[in-house]
């Protein structure tokens, strides 16, 4: 892609988000430069999605973009992190314009409206895969890692849980790609006005990637605790429940994963001050159990009998 690389570069890219206080240079030299706000930490993540894995060959390409951005975003928010910016590594088979026009497109729409521009990125060819990195700021000392939870806090997730689970599996039956489900899927919202209120109140935290009964784990193990997890207060989306039933439901929000929510734990003195700070900025959050003494994950039912699972949740290999 020698020549036209560059041209693609600055066509599609360059400036793409907008700029921002901390965006001192963005793309088009060697590096980027960022002042990140005073008092604060660096926090750094990065996603890859290939075609064939990820998503299958003639996805739409801007909700693809979107998706890629939204879901290093979580992973922002779930520390408490504000975005600073954001890196693309892109591998294309061909410089395929209308591709790229939708593509980009789609990313500067939740570039904007996340506030976190483009700083940078490199361009090759081979089989598609899209590659963001996500730079944010979280004030010293107040980073929501998986690490802090103590025995007796309560856990809680924001939103609802098994949607997107419930897209896939609408997809896959009749190819569906609208309604609420799918949208839940294509355009997860990352939580970061939440995660960012949460900095004050959690002890751990986290974002639900791959299915909440295997996601409360890595809190439980990083904490040293068990997880008890009251699968009757799981928060479910009427459409969800509509579309599958209460059963279905629950088991795709214990295991289904891409639900991109917070789940995070709270020391009980704090958790209805937390509650009502959360609720004053219209985010909706649910008690869903508590870290108790002992080692895993055990979810119960409403009588408190351990449920066994058909699956935990996803994992590559
Ligand atoms: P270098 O060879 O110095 O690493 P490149 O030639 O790869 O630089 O890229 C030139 C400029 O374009 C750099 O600022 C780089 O960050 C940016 N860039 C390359 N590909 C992308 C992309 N897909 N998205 C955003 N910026 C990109
Ligand atoms: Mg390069």
């Amino acid at each position: 892609m020698a020549i036209r690389e560059f041209a693609l570069i600055r066509r599609y890219f360059a400036g793409l988000g907008g700029g921002s206080d901390h965006l001192v240079l963005g793309v088009g030299d060697d590096c980027a430069l960022i002042d990140p706000p005073p008092g604060c930490r660096l926090a750094v993540t990065v996603d890859t999605l290939v075609e064939g894995i990820h998503f299958q060959p003639g996805c739409e390409p801007g909700a693809l973009a979107g998706r890629a951005l939204r879901l290093n975003l979580s992973d922002l928010a779930a520390m408490g992190a504000d975005p600073l910016g954001f890196l693309l590594a892109l591998t294309l088979p061909a410089a395929d314009e209308a591709w790229l026009d939708a593509f980009s497109r789609g990313l500067a729409a939740d570039a904007e409206r996340f506030a976190c521009p483009l700083v940078g990125g490199d361009t090759t060819r081979g089989p598609l895969a899209i590659t963001i990195t996500a730079m944010g700021a979280v004030p010293r000392g107040q980073a929501l890692t998986r690490s802090g939870a103590s025995a007796g806090d309560y856990l809680y997730v924001t939103g609802t849980l098994g949607d997107s689970r419930g897209a896939l599996a609408a997809l896959a039956a009749d190819g569906s790609g609208g309604g609420e489900l799918a949208e839940r899927f294509w355009r997860p919202e990352p939580r970061l006005a939440a995660g960012r209120l949460l900095r004050e109140f959690a002890s751990a935290a986290l974002d639900v990637s791959d299915g909440l009964a295997q996601d409360v784990g890595h809190i439980a193990v990083a904490s040293g605790l068990a997880c008890r997890v009251e699968v009757a207060s799981l928060p479910l989306s009427a459409a969800l429940v509509a579309a599958y039933g209460i059963d279905t439901a629950r088991q795709w929000a214990l295991t289904g994963g891409e639900d991109f929510e917070l789940c995070f734990t709270v020391p009980p003195s704090r958790a209805g001050a937390m509650e009502q700070v959360l609720a004053a900025h219209g985010h909706r959050v649910t008690r869903i159990g508590a870290m108790v003494d002992g080692q895993g994950v055990v979810c119960v039912d409403e009588q408190g009998a351990a449920l066994t699972l058909e699956r935990a949740g996803y994992a590559h290999f």
